[in-house]
Order: structure tokens, then sequence, then C-alpha cells
């Protein structure tokens, strides 16, 4: 190589990293250095060829490095000045050059602290902009885990490490079950609400090392590296179970999914095309199996792995293996049970007593509607329906709307007086009250409304024969009426100006 290759590839070097050309640049000062002593200065107007590094130094490096390339400037200056003040010194100190180079030397520090916190404020904020970039371009917006990109990072990344050293990995392909009828039982925010929920669970369900992304609508992928495949089946089988037995409250709901999963190993030859096929094959198997469940392809075939079933808790075609369905959310309303509600109701009592804090509870009936007309009473079902909906803009978020029985819904408000109950409650039935139905446009009906407080150690069984009792009283006074029991008797609360007419 000759001598303007090297000085080339220097200069490249030093354009891509400001660690040399600091390192340059002391060699300069030193070499500029020598150069003066060794043709003794007359002219002290070279000591400004010093702010040169120092400018560049605090501009590259920051104002710590640009003080310390100011302080050795001034270092090298006074050794080539010094001798040439000794010799003036000998007709007295000579005040003015030793002035002129004080200003010089305070010149220079000011300079290298300007500059360097300048551009130590201009580092900081392009390092901050940068860092919030990277975040944006790898991170999933909705759910807040890695996106689809990341997860393709992830996955080279992990294949390198595979051929170089052998480090096995395994993909694990997640996809929630029935999810578009999900949607359209429970509205898209809600949708929403549980692919954050379950982004959620998962995360918890994996290793802090394994990454998590989403890298579809409603499907994620979790790439497991160096852990053995049992070891993997395991943590798909902990997330399904997670998922399946966690209930997402949302605006009063219990909400709760299902997810089938595939899982692969990546294998001797095998490119990222072949395994990404081979954990969605078996994510598939998990789907025809009945969803819920976990299969693994072990290269040949799909195996299932761990206790998962189908449940099929979204399609009330099979409903006959649908017994959690049932259970726990109610098929016309899309709102949790009875059952949810009572298990509710007795943890909430519990906790109200323990905290001495209030707790609110109402059932609300729908009657009079024209069930003769309506032999199925799906009319009466839209109206459960539409209340349960409503109430979503009514209730807060801790509160709880159930359906409760045949007509019936009922409502459960945490920390809330009985006077505070009565704000959402009159809401909530006027607003029931302007329903309307496209094939029965005279619909008549009636909203009655029964709301007790539960009291300092009362049972809950005895706060629901109260609210029961206020609620009988309601629809004995005509209905439309909103009734409390006091814990003596049942009372009118409020105007009595709910309309159930149609409009
Ligand atoms: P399967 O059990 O076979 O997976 O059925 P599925 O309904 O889950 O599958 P399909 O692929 O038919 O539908 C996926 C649905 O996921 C369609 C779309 O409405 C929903 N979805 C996709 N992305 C989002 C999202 O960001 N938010 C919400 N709320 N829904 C989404
Ligand atoms: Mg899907
Ligand atoms: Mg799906």
């Amino acid at each position: 190589m000759g001598a303007f290759d090297l000085v080339t590839n220097l200069t490249k070097e030093v354009l891509k990293s400001p660690r040399y050309l600091e390192a340059l640049l002391v060699v300069v000062v030193f070499s500029a250095t020598s150069v003066m002593l060794s043709y003794s200065v007359d002219h002290p107007v070279m000591l400004h060829l010093f702010y040169v590094p120092v400018v560049l130094t605090g501009f590259f490096r920051g104002a710590y490095r640009a003080r310390l390339m100011s302080l050795l400037c001034i270092l090298t200056a006074t050794t080539v000045f010094l001798p040439s003040f000794n010799e003036a010194a000998a007709g007295g100190v000579p005040l003015g050059p030793v002035f002129a180079f004080m200003l010089w030397a305070a010149t220079l520090v000011l300079i290298a602290v300007i500059v360097g916190t300048l551009s130590d404020g201009w580092r900081e904020s392009i390092d901050k902009l940068r860092v919030a970039h990277e975040k944006d371009v790898l991170t999933d917006a909705l759910t807040g885990v890695a996106n689809r990109r990341a997860f393709e990072y992830e996955l080279n990344r992990r294949l390198t490490e595979w051929n170089r050293d052998q480090t096995p990995f395994c993909l694990v392909l997640l996809d929630i079950d029935h999810f578009k009828k999900f949607n359209d039982r429970y509205g898209h925010q809600a949708g929403d609400a549980v692919l954050e929920a379950v982004a959620k669970v998962l995360k918890e369900a994996v290793r802090e090392t394994d990454l998590v992304a989403r890298h579809g609508g409603e499907e994620f992928g979790v790439v497991v590296s160096g852990a053995s495949v049992e070891k993997v089946k395991n943590i798909a089988e902990r997330a399904r179970s997670l998922i399946e037995s966690s209930r997402f409250p949302h605006r009063g709901l219990m909400l709760r999914v299902t997810v089938s999963l595939g899982v692969a190993q990546i294998q001797a030859g095998e490119d990222l095309t072949s395994l990404v096929q081979r954990a969605d094959t078996a994510l598939y198997c998990s789907k025809e199996a009945g969803r819920n469940c976990v299969h693994f392809h072990d290269g040949k075939t799909c195996l299932h792995f761990g206790e998962g079933m189908a449940t099929d808790v979204m399609d009330p075609a099979k409903k006959t293996t649908s017994e959690s369905f049932d259970v726990y959310t109610d098929e016309t309303t899309g709102l949790p049970t009875q059952k949810v509600f009572l298990e509710e109701f007795r943890r909430r009592t519990l906790e109200a007593h323990r905290h001495s804090s209030e707790l609110a509870v109402a059932i609300i009936s729908i009657d009079g509607l024209l069930q003769e007309e309506d032999p199925d009473a799906q009319t009466q079902k839209n109206l459960l329906a539409t209340i349960g909906r409503l109430s979503g803009s009514v209730l807060r978020e801790t509160d709880l709307i159930a359906r409760y029985d045949g007509n019936c819904l009922s409502v459960l408000l945490p920390a809330t007086s009985l006077e505070s109950a009565l704000i959402p409650m009159q809401r909530l039935s006027s607003d029931s009250a302007k329903y309307s139905d496209f094939q029965y446009p005279s619909l008549s009906y009636s909203v009655s409304i029964g709301l007790v407080e539960v009291m300092t150690a009362e049972p809950p069984g005895s706060a629901l024969q109260r609210v029961e009792a206020a609620l009988a009283a309601s629809i004995a006074a005509g209905g439309n009426s909103l009734y409390v029991h006091d814990g003596t008797a049942c009372q009118l609360a409020g105007a009595n100006d709910l309309v159930g007419e149609a409009v």
C-alpha cells in the first residue's frame, strides 16, 4: 500500500469516528508546538491557530473533551512562549505580553465551553430523537409489544446465531379464536382492549429474553431461544391456559377469549420461510382440532400438546361443546351471566365490609312487551342487548352490568353510595326508554328499577332480597320508576318520569 492510500484510509477512518479525530488533533497540537519551538516564535499571533483543535474537539466530542484540549493547548503554548518571557524578563516583567497570553488562554477555555455545551445539547436531542424513532419503528402502537419488523429482525438474528454456533430457537405463533365474531359482538374497541390484554398476558407468560411480537391483526409470534422444545411447548401451553382463564374487564363487561397456538423448532439446514410455515401449519392444526389448544410441528407432522380443548367460546353453532361460554357469557346480550354477577357481588360485598367502602346494587326489569306477537321474545332480547350496550356510556370501567334472569339486568356499582348510584341509574333508565324496534314501531314497555346500598356487615343474600323487594315495589307501582330500599322500607326515588313508549 502506498503512502497515498495510507493517508486516504486514515482520513476515512478519522471522518468515520470523532475518536480518531481527537487523537489526530493531539498529534497536530504537539507537532505544531515542536515546530514553533524549533523556529523560536516571535509572533504570538500564531497562538490563534490553537482555536482550531479546540473548536473541532468541542464540536465532535463535547464540552468535557474540549476543555481538556484547551488545557493541553495552553500547556504546550506556555512551553513555547515561557522561554521568550524569561528572556524578556531580564529587563523586568513583560506585563503586556503576559496579559495578552492570559487573555488568549481565557478565550480558548471560553470557546471550548461554548462550542462543547452547544454540541452536547445538540447531540442529546439527536439521541433522544433516534431512540424515540427506533422505538416507533420497532413497536406495535396498540399493544406496545414488538411489531412485525422487530419480529423479522429477531428471527434473522436467531437464525444467524443457529448457523454460527448451533444455538437452537423455537417459534410460537398464536392466533385469537373467532376474533371476528368477538368484534362483531362486542365492538372494535373491546377487541382492541382484548388485543392489549392478550399481549400483556403473553409477556407475563414468557421470559424477559424472549421476544413477543404482534405480527398481524390478531396474531402474535414469540421467539424463544436457547430453551428445549419441551420447555417451549410448556411456555405455549401456559400462555394458552393463562389467556383462557383471564377475564378482561371492559365497560362493565368481563370479556374472555381463547387462543390457538403452533410451535416449531429450527432444524438443520432450514430457512426462516420453512420454519414460519411449519409453525403456521401447527397453528392451523390447533384451529382444526377445535381451537384453544397447542400443536407442535416436529418436522413431519403436527402433534397435540397440553390440556387445551375445543371450548369454542365464540361459536354459537358449536354450543354443545361450549360449556364455559354458557356459564360466563349470556348469549343473547353478550353480557356476563347471573353466575358471574353473583360471584362478583359476593366478592365485592366482602371487600366492601373489609375496607368499609360503599357498594350499590340495582336490578332493572323490562316488562310489558308484546310476547304473543313475538313468540321468540326477540324484541325483548334486542332491548336487553341494547341496554347492555347503552350501559357503556353511563357506567364506569369498574361497574358491572350482567343479565340477571329472564327480562332483568343487574348492575353492580363498587365504591358508590346510594345517592351517587341514583344518577347513573336514572340516566340508564331514561336512555333505555328511547329504544325503538323497527319490527314493532308501536312497542310499549316499562323499565322498572330497584336499587340498594349494601349496609354495614350485611350479608350479600340480604342485600339481594332488599333490591328484589325494591324492584317488586317499582313494578307494583306500574313500572317506569326507580325504587330504593333503605333498610326498613321501599321508597320511590327521584322523579317518576321514565317514559317507556318507543319513539
Ligand atoms: P379464527 O378462530 O379462525 O382465527 O377466526 P377469526 O375470526 O379470529 O379469524 P379471521 O382471520 O377471520 O378474523 C380476524 C379478525 O381480527 C378480523 C378483524 O376484525 C380482527 N382484527 C384484526 N386486527 C384487529 C385490530 O387491530 N383490532 C380489532 N379490534 N380487531 C382486529
Ligand atoms: Mg388470524
Ligand atoms: Mg383468529
